[in-house]
C-alpha cells in the first residue's frame, strides 16, 4: 500500500486485500461516526468511501444496488443506517457468505419483506454450488447494464453445477483491471465494439499496459479491441476462459491465429443460453479432477480385495485389537480409498490410459507445458528420472553446484560429468544466491574452447533457490543456446511450482520463458537482431573472444530447439501430499527421447505409487487453476506486509531485519535499481521492470530475517521459534533465518509472527538495559562473531586427473561416477584426520587429499566435496571452522574419507618418494646423534 491514499486502483500487487482494506477503514471510519456524529467523523466517512467506490466497479457483489443504497444513507446523514448497512457488506465479504446467500444480496427493504425479491443467488444450500464471477466487457451504457445482469442471471437453471455473477466493464482498460483486481472471475465475454480508455484515473496502468503488456491504444485498431484484450487478459491469467461475441464475420475471427486464445466465438445474437452453458463447460474443465472423482466413486462401491495390501477397506485396522487407533485417527475414507489395483477405474502411473492420463493432461494445460508426468516420490526423484533419461555416460552437465543433491546423486546414476559452476557467495550472511550467467556462459565457452561442447548436453539450474533468488530464465536460455543451439534446461522449480499463476512470476519460470521465447522467434524483428549480432560476432562464435561475456547474446531463432524440463514439489507450494511431485516437459524433441523417459520412469517409480499422493496432485490443479492466481497474490501482499512490519518496527528492527532485494541481490544483477519490494513509492511498473531486466530479483515471499543482530545464531533462533512459540521453519544459515508465506498463509499468521518478534526483542532489549557493562560487551562481541567472522566458502577446485578426460585443461567436468563407485572398495580409500598436520600438508601439495564422497554440511546443505574432487586447504579451513551439528558423509572419528593415492595410480613414484622421505630423516637423525 502507498504511504499515501489515493483513489487510484491501480497500485497493488493484490487488488484483492487492497480492497478488503478499504472496507475495513470504511467500516472503521463508520463506527466511529455513528458514536461521534461530528463532521470531521463525517468527513472521514466520505473519504473513505471516496477511496473504496472504484474498487466496486470490478465486483459483482455488493453490486450498484447495494452501494447505492449505502450511499443514500451515507448521504442522508443517517449514521446508524449506515453503520449496518457498512458492517452487513464488510462482514458478508470477509466471510465470504455473499458467495452462497441470496439475502446477502438484498436491500434491506428487501430483507424486511417488502419489495420485490430478487433472483436468488445460490441454491440455498451453502455447499452445494461453487461461486464465481463472469466479466462481460460491453459496449452498450452503463445505464443498461442493470437489465443486462438481470438477464443473464435468468439462464440459471437449478440443474447448474455452478453459480456466477456477472461484473460489467465499458472498455479495454476496465476490462484488464477487472481481471487482475477481481480474483473471482473465472470467465471473460467480450462484446465487440468497446471503446480503449478507462474512466478510471489510472496512469500507472497505462504504463502497466505497455510495459507488461506491450499495447498502446493508439496502435491498435478498434475492431482488433477485442482479440488483442483476450490476448491481454489471458497474459495475466491464462486460466481463465474467454468468450467473445462478435456482430463481424465470426468464422474469420475464429480462424485468425491471434484467436487463439478464445474459448470460442459467438455471433452476437446466438442464443444467450448457448452462452451459460459454455461459460459452465469453461468452469467444469478445470474443476473436473478425474483420477480423483473416480478414487471418490471407488471408495463408495463395495469391493471384495484379494491383492496384498492388507489395509485396504481397512479391514486389518477396524478388526484389529491393538491397531483400531489408527482407524480412528485418519478415519474409514482413506482406507476405503487405499487400493493397490489398477482395475476398477483405477489407472495405472506406470502405464497411465484412463483419469491419470486425463489428469496429467489437464495438469499441463495448467501448467504451460507440453507433458506433464506425475511422481509419487518427490521431486528428488523427478530429478533423477529426468537426468537419466536424457543423459548417457560421458555426457557434460553444467550444473551448480549449491543444488539439491539429488542432482548430483542422478549424475553419478548417470554416468554423467559434472561441470560445477558456482552461484555468487553471500558470505556475509552464509549463503549463496544463483549462478551468474556470465559463469555459465564461460563454462560453455571454455569447453567450445577445449573441443568439448559437442558433449554438453544440459544445464541443471535451481529456479527460485531456497533463499529466493529467481533467475532470468529467458535471458539464461538464450544466451546459453546462442553458444549450443540445442542445449537442454532442466529448472529445478521445487519450490516455485506456484510461480505459473502470478503474472509477476510467470516468466520467470522455465515454462514461462518457454512461452515469450517461442513467440519471440517466430518475431522478424528477432531474426534481424540475430543477424546483427553474427555480422558483429559471427555466426559461429569464437570461444576466445572477449567481448562475449559481456554481449548480451542471442540465438539464431532459426537453429534453435527449445528443449525445457522443470520439476516441482507440488507439496511444497501448493495443496499436494508430501512427496507429490511434478516433472513439466516442453521439449520440441520429445518424441526422440519418449522412450528412454519412459525406461527413466520405470526406473525410479514404485511400482505401488500412493494413490492419495495422486489424487492430491490432480486436486492441486484444480485449486490452482480456478483460485490460483488469488492464493499467489494474496502470499505476496502478506510478504509484504511482513517486512514492512518487521523493518518498520521500532523495538523489532533494532535486533531484526527482514533482508532487502538490495541486500540479498548484488546490484551488478539489477540494472532496473530495484532496491526493495516495500521502497516508498514503489509501483506495478517499477516491479515489472525488474522482473523483466534483472538477472536476479528476490521472491519476496522468501523472507530472510537477520537474526544474528539480536546475538542469536539461526539454528538457536530456529529452535527458540519451535520450542516456546510453536513457529516451524526450517531454513538456517549462520546468523538468519528464513520465513516463507505460502498459499494457506492469513494475516493472522503475520501478525502472530509480529507479537513474536517484539516479544524476543523486547527480552533482548531488556538484557541489555539492565545488565551490566560486562552483559553488553558479550553481547556484542557475539554479534560481531555472527556477523563479521564468518567463514569464506570455498569454490569447487576441481576432479582428479584420473577422472578427467581434459586432465589439466581448463575445463572442469570430471567423471564422478568412477569416483564414486571407487569407494566402495574398501583397500582403495584411507581416512585422514581434519585436525591433522597431514592433512595441512597433503592439501597445500604432495599427496593429493581426494574425497571419496559427498561431504554435505546443513547449512549449507549442498556438497563441498565430491567424489573425486581434490580437497585444497581452503577447504579444510572451511570445514574446521564449520559449526554445525549435521554433515552428512563425514565422520568426527575417521576423519576426511579419501580415495588412496595408490587406489589413483598416483605416481608409484610420488609414493615411493613419500615413504622414502620418513626412512632420509631417519638416517639424518643417526647423523646428527654421531656427530654429538
Ligand atoms: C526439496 C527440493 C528438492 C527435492 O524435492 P522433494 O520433493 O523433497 O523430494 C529438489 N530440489 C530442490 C531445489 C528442493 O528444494
Amino acid at each position: 500500500m502507498p504511504a499515501t491514499p489515493s483513489t487510484r486502483i491501480d497500485h497493488f500487487f493484490s487488488g484483492a486485500e487492497a480492497r478488503l482494506d478499504r472496507w475495513r477503514e470504511l467500516s472503521r471510519a463508520v463506527q466511529v461516526w455513528a458514536a461521534k456524529n461530528d463532521a470531521a467523523s463525517r468527513t472521514a466517512v466520505n473519504t473513505a468511501l471516496k477511496e473504496l467506490l472504484p474498487f466496486e466497479d470490478f465486483q459483482a457483489y455488493p453490486g450498484t444496488r447495494l452501494v447505492a443504497s449505502m450511499r443514500d444513507r451515507i448521504k442522508a446523514g443517517d449514521t446508524v443506517g449506515s453503520a449496518r448497512i457498512v458492517q452487513r457488506i464488510s462482514a458478508s465479504l470477509m466471510s465470504r457468505a455473499y458467495r452462497s446467500e441470496a439475502g446477502e444480496w438484498e436491500t434491506e427493504d428487501e430483507q424486511s419483506g417488502g419489495g420485490e425479491r430478487q433472483m436468488p443467488t445460490a441454491s440455498g444450500d451453502p455447499s452445494a454450488r461453487p461461486y464465481f464471477e463472469v466479466l462481460v466487457v460491453a459496449p452498450s451504457p452503463s445505464q443498461k447494464w442493470p437489465a443486462q445482469i438481470q438477464n443473464m442471471r435468468k439462464l440459471r437453471r437449478n440443474l447448474d453445477a455452478f453459480i456466477y455473477e456477472p461484473v460489467i466493464v465499458g472498455n479495454f482498460e476496465d476490462a484488464v483491471l477487472g481481471a487482475m483486481l477481481n480474483t473471482n472471475v473465472q470467465s471473460v465475454l467480450i462484446y465487440d465494439g468497446f471503446p480503449f480508455a478507462s474512466t478510471h484515473n489510472a496512469p500507472v496502468m497505462r504504463q502497466f499496459l505497455m510495459a507488461y503488456l506491450d499495447i498502446k491504444a493508439d496502435d491498435l485498431a478498434p475492431h482488433d479491441y477485442g482479440v488483442r484484450l483476450a490476448q491481454a487478459i489471458k497474459k495475466i491469467r491464462p486460466e481463465l476462459d474467454i468468450f467473445l461475441l462478435s456482430d463481424r464475420n465470426a468464422e474469420a475471427i475464429a480462424a485468425d491465429p491471434a484467436a487463439d486464445c478464445v474459448s470460442r466465438v459467438f455471433y452476437d445474437v446466438e442464443e444467450p443460453l448457448e452462452i451459460h452453458l459454455s461459460i459452465l463447460q469453461g468452469v467444469q474443465d478445470r474443476y473436473a479432477t478425474p483420477f480423483f472423482d473416480n478414487l471418490k466413486k471407488y471408495a463408495q462401491k463395495p469391493v471384495g480385495t484379494f491383492h496384498a495390501l492388507p489395509v485396504a477397506r481397512g479391514k486389518s485396522i477396524f478388526k484389529s485389537n491393538w491397531i483400531r487407533d489408527m482407524g480412528e485417527f485418519y478415519g474409514p475414507t482413506l482406507f476405503l480409498a487405499e487400493s493397490s489395483a489398477t482395475s476398477g477405474g483405477l489407472d495405472s502411473l506406470l502405464e497411465p490410459t484412463g483419469n491419470i492420463k486425463k489428469g496429467q493432461e489437464m495438469a499441463a494445460r495448467a501448467f504451460g507445458c507440453d507433458h506433464v508426468f506425475w511422481v509419487t516420490n518427490g521431486t528428488s526423484t523427478s530429478n533423477k528420472m529426468v537426468e537419466q533419461a536424457l543423459l548417457q555416460p560421458g555426457d557434460i552437465v553444467v550444473v551448480d553446484r549449491n543444488c539439491h543433491k539429488s542432482h548430483h546423486y542422478g549424475c553419478v546414476l548417470a554416468g554423467a560429468q559434472p561441470y560445477y559452476v558456482e552461484a555468487f557467495p553471500m558470505t556475509e550472511y552464509s549463503m549463496y544466491g544463483g549462478v551468474p550467467v556470465r559463469e555459465i556462459k564461460k563454462a560453455l565457452l571454455d569447453l567450445k574452447a577445449a573441443g568439448r561442447l559437442a558433449k554438453v548436453k544440459m544445464v541443471i539450474l535451481t529456479n527460485c533457490t531456497f533463499d529466493g533468488h529467481v533467475y532470468n530464465t529467458k535471458r539464461v536460455m538464450e544466451e546459453c543456446l546462442a553458444i549450443k543451439p540445442d542445449l537442454i534446461f532442466l529448472w529445478d522449480e521445487a519450490w516455485f511450482g506456484f510461480a505459473r499463476f502470478s503474472p509477476f512470476y510467470r516468466g520467470r519460470t522455465g515454462m514461462g520463458a518457454r512461452d515469450e521465447l517461442k513467440r519471440a522467434f517466430k518475431d522478424p524483428a528477432y531474426n534481424e537482431a540475430y543477424k546483427a549480432q553474427a555480422a558483429k560476432f559471427g555466426k559461429d562464435l569464437n570461444p576466445k573472444d572477449k567481448r562475449l561475456l559481456d554481449a548480451r547474446l542471442i540465438p539464431d531463432p532459426k537453429k534453435v530447439k527449445l528443449r525445457i524440463y522443470s520439476t516441482t514439489s507440488t507439496h511444497k507450494s501448493m495443496s499436494a501430499l508430501r512427496q507429490g511431485s511434478q516433472i513439466h516437459v516442453g521439449d520440441e524433441e520429445f518424441h526422440t527421447v519418449i522412450e528412454s523417459f519412459h525406461e527413466s520412469v520405470f526406473t525410479h517409480a514404485s511400482t505401488s505409487p500412493n494413490q492419495q499422493i495422486i489424487a492430491s496432485l490432480d486436486i492441486a490443479r484444480r485449486q490452482m487453476e480456478l483460485e490460483g492466481y488469488e492464493l499467489v497474490m494474496r502470499s505476496i501482499q502478506l510478504a509484504l506486509e511482513l517486512r514492512r512490519s518487521v523493518n518498520n518496527h521500532p523495538l523489532v528492527s533494532k535486533y531484526f531485519r527482514m533482508l532487502s532485494v538490495e541486500e540479498m541481490v548484488p546490484s551488478e544483477f539489477r540494472p532496473s535499481g530495484m532496491k526493495d519490494h516495500i521502497q516508498d513509492g514503489i509501483t506495478w511498473m517499477d516491479a515489472v521492470k525488474s522482473i523483466r531486466d534483472d538477472e536476479f530479483v528476490l521472491d519476496p515471499t522468501r523472507l530472510t530475517l537477520m537474526c544474528g543482530t539480536a546475538g542469536f545464531d539461526g539454528t538457536q533462533f530456529k529452535g527458540i521459534l519451535a520450542s516456546e512459540y510453536g513457529i516451524q521453519l526450517n531454513k538456517t544459515s549462520r546468523n538468519s533465518v528464513l520465513f516463507q508465506t505460502n498459499i494457506n498463509n492469513t494475516r493472522s499468521d503475520v501478525a502472530n509472527l509480529m507479537k513474536v518478534l517484539v516479544e524476543i526483542a523486547k527480552k533482548v532489549d531488556d538484557t541489555l538495559t539492565n545488565g551490566d557493562e560486562n552483559t553488553r560487551k558479550t553481547f556484542n562481541a557475539r554479534v560481531k562473531s555472527l556477523v563479521e567472522d564468518v567463514p569464506n566458502l570455498p569454490n569447487f577446485s576441481y576432479f582428479h586427473d584420473k577422472f578427467r578426460d581434459n586432465p589439466k585443461g581448463t575445463t572442469l567436468e570430471g567423471h564422478m561416477r568412477e569416483a564414486f563407485y571407487m569407494a566402495y572398495n574398501p583397500e582403495g580409500c584411507e581416512h585422514v584426520k581434519l585436525f591433522s598436520s597431514e592433512a595441512d600438508k597433503r592439501a597445500r601439495g604432495g599427496l593429493p587429499l581426494v574425497s571419496a564422497n559427498f561431504v554435505i554440511p546443513y547449512p549449507p546443505g549442498f556438497p563441498i566435496m565430491v567424489p573425486g574432487q581434490v580437497i585444497k586447504p581452503d577447504t579444510i579451513e572451511f570445514m574446521r571452522k564449520l559449526d554445525v551439528k549435521e554433515i552428512h558423509g563425514y565422520d568426527k572419528d575417521l576423519g576426511l574419507k579419501l580415495i588412496s593415492p595408490a587406489a589413483l595410480g598416483e605416481g608409484r613414484r610420488k609414493a615411493a618418494a613419500a615413504k622414502a622421505r620418513p626412512a632420509a630423516k631417519k638416517v639424518a637423525r643417526k647423523a646428527k646423534k654421531a656427530r654429538k
